[in-house]
């Protein structure tokens, strides 16, 4: 599942969200402030790559299926 990190605009608040569904990103709000006005960000793309190639495996996720 496709984690989005967010930013949130009044406080400055950084925040990753678990979207499910596309629908879901509407109803994406702060956890501080509980404001609306957020703006999505890309996700990295695992920076903590180190030199060399070493695969390390996801972080613990939820059951899936
Ligand atoms: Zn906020």
């Amino acid at each position: 599942m496709p984690i989005y990190e967010y930013a949130c605009a009044p406080c400055g608040k950084t925040f990753e969200e678990l979207v499910i569904r596309r629908s879901d990103e509407v109803e994406v709000r702060c956890p501080g402030c509980g404001s609306a006005d957020v703006a999505r960000r890309m996700s990295r793309p695992a920076a903590a790559r180190a030199s060399g190639g070493g695969s390390v495996p996801p972080r613990g996720c939820g059951p899936v299926g």
